[in-house]
């Protein structure tokens, strides 16, 4: 028998899960208490196993940051730089477009590119390397900019979010991405995102992006100076507006991690703590279908272990992560695609390459297609259901 069901309440929860019933905030807060690690991540499994089967996805990926210049000095971020700063760069639009084009060369499909606040690059720059790019990749899909940068272009361009966010499309944006969500509540922002966007004006990048009929995705960063109920706060805002839109292909958990910066905490967060917020997520955020182990900031070997925790995605090669790395990540800059796929078969689970909108590319079997049918169909019936018994 699971500790976690012989914990009175918490017995009430896991049967809600197991009926597919949706949880409230303190149910995902007694989760995230919970002292039995293992049986909150079957609760998560079993959730995962009905969205997701066994499939684990990934893609083929790689970051650009056109530039670290930054306006803002958020107290947890350790990648902007001054213009004084030696360590300072900026990509030409001609230096973005030959990424592009070695990227075409090695099947990359998406780049991913984020920059900050830079003091005085025209608005005209954004849009010349949106144009450059798609003609350097015209295939490429481009995954450019969180939410702040959205609201300091549109400051640019003199325009509201809305006409800034045609242009950028217009232009050849096809995907926003989710940083910069960092933990939403007031008092926390203020603490390490101090002058940056409210958590109202990151979901309404987002909201007004969904409207345009087109889809993004969220994160949260977690591990530094705020508690268990700030986490579960954010999940429920983010859930508000997937309930809203639909408009989120998949929720990414950051694990904050602590060097090169003023933030008073020296330590990422535990395994544990991970497992955990990975697990919470899964259950509690049920009208999202993708969970997404982020390996740069977990490490390879704990981004394995949360896809039996509730994670169904492996996010991407990524080829030149700075961001976290400036950050003290030990995790490697890159991985291949054969790296990919052998960490999502050491799980037991079926690796399939996604685009952007996690939609299937192509479908792993390491031994055969038969192999995959079976493991797919044991996961959503008898085995998980086997599964579920044994937990109740
Ligand atoms: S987190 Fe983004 S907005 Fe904040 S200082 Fe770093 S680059 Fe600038």
């Amino acid at each position: 028998m699971n500790v976690i069901l012989e914990e009175g309440p918490l017995s009430t929860i896991a049967e809600k899960v197991l009926a597919d019933e949706r949880i409230d905030e303190s149910e995902a807060l007694q989760l995230y208490e919970c002292r039995d690690l293992n049986a909150l991540g079957t609760l998560a499994d079993i959730c995962n196993n009905r969205k997701n089967r066994r499939r684990v996805s990934y893609i083929l990926n790689r970051y650009i940051n056109y530039s670290n210049y930054c306006i803002l000095s958020c107290a947890f971020c350790s990648f902007a730089r001054k213009k004084r700063n030696a360590d300072g760069f900026q990509l030409s639009t001609e230096e973005i477009a030959t990424i592009a084009e070695q990227a075409v060369q090695q099947g990359i499909t998406e780049l991913h590119i984020v920059g900050g606040l830079h003091p005085s690059l025209p608005f005209s720059y954004y849009t010349d390397m949106l144009h450059a790019l798609k003609n350097a990749a015209p295939g490429m899909s481009l995954k450019c900019f969180t939410a702040i940068e959205i609201l300091h272009l549109a400051w640019l361009s003199k325009q509201s979010v809305i006409d800034t966010l045609k242009e950028l499309r217009a232009a050849g944006l096809n995907s926003i991405t989710g940083g910069g969500a960092e933990i939403f509540r007031n008092e926390v922002r203020r603490r390490i995102a101090r002058g940056k966007e409210s958590a109202e004006e990151y979901l309404d990048v987002h909201r007004i992006w969904h409207q345009m009929g087109e889809r993004s995705t969220c994160t949260m960063l977690y591990g530094h100076v705020e508690n268990l109920a700030d986490r579960v706060d954010h999940l429920r805002q983010l859930r508000e507006l997937q309930d809203e839109t639909g408009g989120f292909t998949g929720f990414v958990p950051l694990a904050y991690q602590p060097e090169n910066n003023t933030i008073p905490v020296t330590v990422p967060p535990t395994g544990v703590d991970s497992m955990k917020t990975i697990a919470v997520s899964r259950i509690y955020l049920d009208n999202f279908d993708h969970i997404t182990a982020y390996w740069i900031g977990l490490g390879v070997k704990s981004a394995q272990v949360a896809l039996d925790y509730g994670a169904d995605d492996l996010h991407g090669t990524i080829q030149e992560e700075k961001i976290f790395h400036m950050a003290g990540a030990d995790s490697p800059q890159e991985r291949t695609k054969n790296e990919m796929i052998q960490a999502i078969e050491e799980t037991n689970r079926v690796p399939v390459q996604r685009n952007t909108f996690y939609e299937p590319l192509t479908l792993h079997g390491s031994s055969s297609q038969k192999q995959t049918s079976d493991e797919e169909s044991s996961a959503v019936s008898p085995g998980n259901k086997k599964q579920e018994k044994a937990f109740i």
